[in-house]
C-alpha cells in the first residue's frame, strides 16, 4: 500500500474517532486546526502590509476587502452554528489580545465589549447589562499588559494631545464602580446568579491572571 494511501485511511480514521469518541477530544482538535491555521499565516508578512511604508492606503483597503471577501465566501458554505452567549468580555482594543484565546474557543459563543484601555464608558455599560439582562452569567472585565492608552496617561506630552483618551483612563475605576452600582448588576450579583471577574490579560500570550500575579510576575522581572 502507498505511504500516501495509509496516510488518508489513517487520517480517515482519527477523524471518525474524533468525531464519534469525544465532544472534548473535538472542542481540542478543532483549536488545534485554528492554531495550525494561525500558525500558517503568521510570518507571512507579504500579506499584513505591515511593514511595507510605500504601500497606499486604497491597496491596503484592496487587500483587507480581499480576504474578507474570501473569508465570508467559506462562511457562506460553513455557517456558524448561532448559541445564545453566557459569557460577556471587556477588553481593550489592542490588536495583540485575541478574544478567541482568550476564551480558549473559536466559536465566539460570548458578547465582546472593545474599547481604548477597556474603559466603561456609560454606552458600554448599558451594552453589558443588556448582555445580562439577555443571560450572560458571567462578565470578565480585564485590563492588561503594556497598554497604550494607560501609557499614554502617564506621558505629559500625550496627555495634553488625547486629553479624552487619558480622562478616561483617570476616571476607569469611577466607571467601574459605576456599572457595578447599577441596580440589575448588583440585583443578580448578590443573589449569585451573575459572576464578575476582574483580571488582567497577559499580552504575550492571552493569560488570563490576577492583580497579584500580575504584580509577581513584574516582581521577578524588575526587582526593586
Ligand atoms: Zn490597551
Amino acid at each position: 500500500m502507498h505511504a500516501w494511501k495509509r496516510l488518508s485511511i489513517a487520517t480517515v480514521i482519527v477523524a471518525a474517532a474524533v468525531v464519534t469518541i469525544s465532544p472534548r477530544i473535538r472542542f481540542s482538535a478543532g483549536g488545534a486546526l485554528v492554531n495550525l491555521g494561525m500558525g500558517l499565516q503568521d510570518d507571512l508578512h507579504a500579506f499584513d502590509l505591515a511593514h511595507e511604508h510605500s504601500i497606499t492606503p486604497q491597496q491596503v483597503w484592496q487587500e483587507f476587502a480581499h480576504n474578507n471577501e474570501l473569508s465570508s465566501r467559506v462562511r457562506d458554505v460553513l455557517p456558524r452554528s448561532v448559541e445564545h452567549p453566557l459569557v460577556a468580555l471587556a477588553v481593550c482594543m489592542d490588536a495583540r489580545i485575541d478574544t478567541s484565546e482568550l476564551a480558549g474557543d473559536t466559536r465566539r459563543y460570548y458578547y465582546v465589549v472593545r474599547t481604548a484601555g477597556s474603559i466603561l464608558e456609560p454606552a458600554e455599560q448599558e451594552m453589558l447589562e443588556l448582555a445580562v439582562r439577555n443571560g450572560v452569567k458571567v462578565l470578565v472585565l480585564t485590563r492588561h499588559t503594556d497598554c497604550a492608552a494607560e501609557k499614554a496617561a502617564t506621558h505629559p506630552e500625550l496627555r495634553s494631545r488625547f486629553p479624552a483618551l487619558v480622562n478616561a483612563v483617570d476616571r476607569r475605576d469611577v466607571r467601574l464602580n459605576e456599572f457595578l452600582q447599577r441596580p440589575l448588576i448588583r440585583e443578580k450579583v448578590e443573589k449569585g446568579e451573575l459572576l464578575i471577574k476582574q483580571l488582567f490579560v497577559d499580552t504575550t500570550n492571552d493569560h488570563l491572571i490576577t492583580a497579584a500575579q500580575l504584580n509577581e510576575a513584574v516582581g521577578k522581572i524588575t526587582p526593586h
